[in-house]
């Protein structure tokens, strides 16, 4: 089962859900560049279905 990748900035809205580890990094640290905010990266084992989906 693959896992879901959550990336999440300390300093604005700014928060997304990926498939991909790479993707998920590539988000990361392109937000960070661009903004020189500081994001957060989780890896979360059980995908389930998004409320209201
Ligand atoms: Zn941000």
């Amino acid at each position: 089962m693959q896992g879901v990748h959550h990336v999440v900035c300390h300093d604005c809205p700014f928060e997304g859900l990926y498939e991909s580890a790479r993707t998920a990094t590539g988000a990361r640290k392109n937000h960070e560049h661009k903004r020189n905010h500081r994001v957060s990266y989780l890896e979360i084992d059980r995908p389930e279905p998004l409320p209201g989906v």
